[in-house]
């Protein structure tokens, strides 16, 4: 047995490529009350058993574990997070802990217009409303719901109750809504958001995806420099600022210059790291020390000084400096994204393990962390879906509504 990890503040616990173990995403159940077609597309789903979902109390408990080990920076997700009842009082259970410097939320913002206010009260820090398309027949046709006023509702509650720190992710698919990059920059303009385009993956339930529906960074950035001039790429290792302080502190380039500069970025692994780079949904920034932003995007910024980000985890993944794992809403901890099975802490917390157990079992799995579940789906030669539709009812695990995306 290892002893038990003992760690400093401004250290954390290394996988087997170097990475650090800082951020926690908590997925608080997988029920949603959307149909997304690129995540839930499914008439009917296996849900997972009420008895196994954690209560808030074992959320925090197993927080204060991974907090202790060097984490510090929790999104709480779902499913739709906003469904659990009394969100806020977590969000007020995890504010309280001091060493979590982040506190964020990601929701589809069916329900912000009547939470938004408990939340920023309870000590919410930033806030992520997904939001694919402005158009309410495309909203319907993709989510199944007719409710795009509800979400836009959302988002004024929340700008109304001081939740200041928000961003829109929108997902871009080829030739259902690609044509509306900039309409969602000027709507984000309008509502004060950051807009961030995510590229469409072939995760959990997405068993409709196809390579030719994605639409990837190089054509974000190609439909955004056509409509408003050379696109200029901010700093890898430039801590998140405001778009003032952006538009002081960088060099303008062109789309080609930003993407070169990126893939050149790519090329050298970090000190300590292997070759084999990787990466989802998080823009890789190699420092391990404490204070340095890890957007999950790569950020660019407009000629008039708009910021927004490019998540492309599908064709740029950058697993190499990925320091994130997720929590599924009965316990289960998976190292990656694109894992096939995790590790069951539920089961250690309610058998009565220790805490100083639980963390030990934590930094000994993260240690042999080999996962770079992205960047080896970029090598297959032809590229299906993660999971067919029988791998997912056999165990809903897999599904990204339960893992939290
Ligand atoms: N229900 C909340 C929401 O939609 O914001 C939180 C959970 S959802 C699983 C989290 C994020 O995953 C959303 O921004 C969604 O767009 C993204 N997502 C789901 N399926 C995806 C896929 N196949 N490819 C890329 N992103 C996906
Ligand atoms: Fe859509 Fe989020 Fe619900 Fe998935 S979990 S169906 S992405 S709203
Ligand atoms: Fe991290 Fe896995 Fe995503 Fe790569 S695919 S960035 S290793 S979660």
């Amino acid at each position: 047995m290892l002893p038990i990890p003992k760690i400093e503040s401004a250290t954390a616990i290394l996988d087997a490529f170097a990475r650090p173990l800082r951020s926690l995403r908590i997925s608080v159940t997988d029920r949603c009350n959307l149909r997304c077609q690129y995540c839930m597309p499914e008439k009917d789903y296996i849900w997972l058993d009420r008895r196994e979902i954690l209560s808030f109390e074992e959320i925090a408990e197993l927080t204060a574990v991974f907090t202790r080990l060097g984490v510090d920076k929790i999104r709480l997700t779902g499913g739709e997070p906003l469904l659990r009842q009394n969100l806020d009082h977590l969000v007020r259970m995890l504010a309280r802990n001091p060493q979590i410097h982040d506190l964020a939320l990601t929701t589809n913002g069916m329900l912000l217009a009547q939470q938004a206010r408990a939340l920023r009260e309870a000590g919410l820090a930033r806030l992520t409303v997904s939001l694919d398309t402005l158009r309410p027949e495309r909203f319907r046709a993709l989510t199944q719901r007719d409710a795009l006023d509800q979400v836009r509702d959302g988002l004024r509650a929340a700008h109304a109750a001081g939740l200041t720190r928000r961003k829109i992710n929108s997902l871009s698919i080829r030739d259902f809504n690609h044509d509306e990059i900039s309409d969602l920059i000027e709507f984000g303009r309008e509502t004060g958001s950051e807009v961030r385009f995510i590229e469409y993956m072939d995760v959990g339930g997405a068993t409709r995806w196809t390579a030719d529906k994605v639409f990837p960074r190089a054509a974000i950035l190609e439909t955004l420099k056509q409509r408003y001039g050379p696109v200029q790429a901010l700093d890898d290792l430039a801590p998140e600022k405001s778009s003032s302080e952006q538009k002081s502190s960088s060099e303008k380039t062109g789309v080609g210059d930003a993407i070169n500069a990126r893939s050149r970025a790519r090329q050298a692994p970090p000190e300590g790291a292997h070759n084999g780079g990787d990466g989802t949904e998080h823009a890789g920034r190699s420092s391990n020390g404490r204070g340095t932003a890890k957007a999950p995007a790569d950020r660019y910024l407009l000629p008039d000084g708009t910021a927004f980000g490019i998540i492309s985890s599908t064709t740029q993944p950058f697993c190499r400096t990925c320091d994130r794992a997720r929590l599924t809403p009965d316990g289960v901890w998976l190292l990656c994204l694109y894992a096939k099975e995790g590790l069951d802490l539920k089961r250690l917390l309610r058998g009565g393990a220790s805490s100083e157990q639980i963390a030990r079992t934590i930094a000994e799995a993260w240690r042999a962390r080999i996962d770079r579940g992205a960047e080896e789906r970029l090598h297959m030669a032809s590229r299906g879906v993660l999971f067919q539709i029988e791998d997912l009812r056999r165990d809903p695990h897999r599904e990204m509504h339960t893992r939290g995306g």
